[in-house]
This record gives structure tokens, sequence and C-alpha cells, in this order.
């Protein structure tokens, strides 16, 4: 009886083991296309375009295509207050960028005019930056927040003076041809190394009074804001991306 009972276990298995064996795991392998190779210098990714490496401002101009005013010392860039902002010679649309910058060590100001600068998407989105360190102010106004739309979750700030990353994903938004947003913005950011905005869907152009609204653009430069405060930024660099299919 006992062989009987095991010569049945046996057939049961194997029986599972052909219904099994019908699919391989080859079957379900993908070799096409093989994702091209990334190397790195410096912790830069080869297929980036370098923004600012110290040696520099030639991928970038005044608001009126001049030489930038801020000043370029011992490989880092400074903003010089009252001089604009300053942006990219190329347009991009949707990308990868990092960001180092730095508050300055000297504290001055309180609030929004305490190492106030800011990283601006497609020169209208910005990603506040901030002396966030011991200095409250509104929280959709704060470090790393999609200023006056999103709140970071945490706030992930360095005390003045230490460098500050900001890796942020862009999907730039798109247009129809009357001009109405169909496919609205979208940030991801992570304020150094810690994730501060996931997927947030941008309510339009950033907006200092009032809501935000959408106005259509193309490519367009990344922007860094002067808003009178000395703040420092180094080791810029930024992937083109294509994240709508
Ligand atoms: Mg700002």
């Amino acid at each position: 009886m006992n062989t009987m009972k095991s010569a049945l276990v046996l057939v049961f298995l194997l029986a599972a083991q052909l219904t099994f064996a019908q699919t391989k795991p080859e079957e379900t392998e993908v070799w096409e296309p093989e994702p091209e190779k990334v190397t790195f210098n410096n912790g830069v990714p080869s297929d980036a375009m370098i923004l600012f490496n110290g040696e520099g401002l030639s991928a970038w101009e005044s608001e009126s295509g001049d030489t930038p005013g801020w000043t370029v010392s011992d490989g880092v860039l400074t903003v010089k207050p009252q001089t604009g902002v300053i942006q990219t010679k190329e347009k991009f649309g949707d990308v990868q960028l990092h960001v180092e910058w730095r508050s300055p060590t000297e504290i001055t100001g309180e609030g929004q005019g305490r190492g106030n600068s800011g990283v601006f998407l497609s020169g209208r989105y910005e990603v506040q930056v901030l002396d966030s360190y011991n200095n409250r102010t509104y929280s959709n106004g704060q470090a790393s927040s999609i200023y006056k739309q999103y709140i970071p979750y945490v706030n992930a700030t360095k005390a003045p003076g230490e460098w500050q990353v900001y890796d942020i994903i862009f999907v730039a938004p798109e247009f129809d041809d009357a001009g109405n947003v169909t496919e609205p913005a979208r940030i991801t950011v992570f304020h150094n190394g810690v994730l501060v905005q996931y997927d947030r869907e941008l309510k339009g152009t950033t907006a200092y009074i009032g809501q935000p609204e959408y106005e259509a653009h193309g490519d367009s430069p990344l922007v860094l804001q002067d808003h009178g405060n000395p703040v420092s930024y180094r080791n810029i660099w930024v992937r083109k991306l294509d994240l709508r299919e």
C-alpha cells in the first residue's frame, strides 16, 4: 500500500513538473535594446552636459544675452546681487539636473531674505534655494519647495557654508495649438539625497502673488535666480531626457 501511495505521489509530481516546464526562463528575457553604457568623470555621467564645473561661465548668459555678472572664484560661482539672473544658452525640455549650492556663511536677513536664490526649470518653475537651516518662513517657500506650490516632505537643509545638492527630474509641460496646457509639468526633487518632492504636478508658472497659471512655451533655458543674496553654486550638470512616450 505504501508503495502504491508513493507511486501516485511520484506521478503527480512528474505531471506538475511537466506543466511548469512548458515555460522556460528564457521566454521572458528581453535583450534589445541594450542600455547605452554611461561612464563617470569625477562623478559626472558621460551623457551629461556640463553647465558649470568651476572653469568659467561659457554655458551661461544674462537675461539680455550678455556675459553674466556673477563671480567665479576658486571654482565656485556666486550670485553678484543686483546683476540679475543667469540662464543657460542651451534650451531644454525634460531634464535630470544636478546642482550643488551653498548658503552664505555670513548669516544676514531672515525668512525669504536669507540665502535666497532659486533654480528655475524651463525658466519658469522655481525649486527654491534658501537658507532653511534655522530660518522659518512659509513652508511652501522654504528650501526645496516648489515655490508657492508644494511643501517639501522634510527639511533636509544643511548649515550655511556647507555644500548641498539638488537632483531634479523635470518633465516639461505640453500645450495644444491654442496654448492650453494638455500635460502639466512634473517635478521630482532630491535634496541632499533625500526625496522631498515626488512627481509633483505643477499648477503653472511660479507666481509670487496670486495663483499660478500656465503660459505656453517650448524648450527653454535653465535659470538661476539673483534674489540679492550671495548664494554659491558648483558642479552643475544636466541630462537631456525624453520622458513622455
Ligand atoms: Mg528664490
